[in-house]
């Protein structure tokens, strides 16, 4: 459970530079000319003044006439881009912030068809720079409280939508043969967290929750049975009854995480099609983070996207995504 630890701190740090110009696709394209501004910009926001060599850590490293830094003490040249996603990349920097930018703001997603096209480079590429930029949307949510609505989500093929010799026995509903599960809670007013798991059983999702809801929140769940330790718990425990027609009782509802679910399943099915096991956290944690800075606008989920393309990604990270 460690991807979801931390803070929403990158979500909401102050930037060095002032994105709120970027407040159009054309805005974006006009400022970042060429290769040698997104450079200049990348090292202003990663640095400001004092150049720091990834390597040994070592301040006021200097610039080379060629546009690569030198660290005195280590005596490594580096480029302003090693250590972040845009690292060893072929592809320009102003195809990279250009596809950041509107991979953030299309709310739905962006195919690498579609992007591909928009961007100028094959749809592989564009499936490479997508998979690497999702790297970023990792979920930073500390702690839900307060009223937590809790639910899962099966996605997969749909076996009704199957022809009836491909279909398999008991796989609708809460069946994992053919599809795979995501837990999600979401804080009324608040952030949601959404997990694929490897099944629903109470064993799989009450550790989850005890981790991430502060005890006496209010817990609000269906009646399935994976939920029945938090029948008599550390938490207030509301019940919906969909078995019974009866969705709203008071306020006792999981519409909201109910709506992430068809906001998510709309982005997998109507975008991106199918994705793989391996990969759905990725695209789950893309939804989440389009969920969670849904009051935000472009400039400012641009600037929250930027932040984070500096930190350090471990290769492994990249690598796996590509
Ligand atoms: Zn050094």
């Amino acid at each position: 459970m460690k991807e979801l630890a931390s803070n929403t701190d990158s979500i909401n740090a102050s930037s060095r530079l002032d994105f709120s110009k970027f407040d159009s696709l054309i805005s974006l394209m006009t400022y970042f000319k060429d290769n040698a501004t997104c450079k200049d910009f990348l090292a202003e926001q990663r640095w400001g003044d004092d150049v720091v060599c990834p390597l040994c850590g070592r301040h006021h490293c200097r610039k080379r006439s060629d546009g690569r830094y030198r660290c005195p003490d280590c005596l490594t040249n580096f480029s302003v881009t090693q250590g972040t996603i845009f690292d060893n990349t072929k592809i320009p920097l102003q195809k990279w912030f250009v596809a950041m930018y509107m991979i953030s703001a299309h709310k739905k997603g962006i195919s690498s068809y579609q992007l591909g096209r928009d961007i100028g480079v094959s749809q592989k590429t564009a499936w490479f720079i997508n998979q690497k930029i999702r790297l970023l949307y990792g979920q930073e949510v500390e702690s839900l409280s307060g009223d937590v609505e809790c639910d899962e989500a099966y996605i997969g093929g749909k076996e009704k939508n199957k022809h009836e010799s491909k279909r398999t026995e008991g796989t609708q509903g809460r069946s994992l043969k053919t599809k795979e599960a995501v837990f999600g809670m979401a804080q009324r007013g608040g952030a949601i967290v959404a997990k694929h798991v490897s099944d629903t059983q109470g064993k799989t999702l009450s550790p989850i929750i005890r981790q991430l809801v502060k005890p006496g929140s209010r817990i609000f769940t269906d009646e399935y049975i994976g939920y029945k330790s938090l029948y008599d718990s550390e938490y207030t425990h509301s019940i919906v009854h969909h078995n019974s027609g009866e969705y709203v009782v008071g306020d006792a509802s999981t519409n909201r995480v109910e709506g992430f679910w068809s906001q998510l399943k709309r982005m997998i099915l109507g975008i991106y099609h199918f994705v793989s096991a391996t990969h759905l956290q990725r695209y789950v944690d893309e939804a989440v983070f389009r969920y969670n800075t849904r009051e935000q606008n472009e400039s400012d989920r641009f600037r929250m996207m930027f932040g984070r393309s500096l930190n350090v990604v471990r290769y492994a990270d990249v690598k796996a995504a590509a």
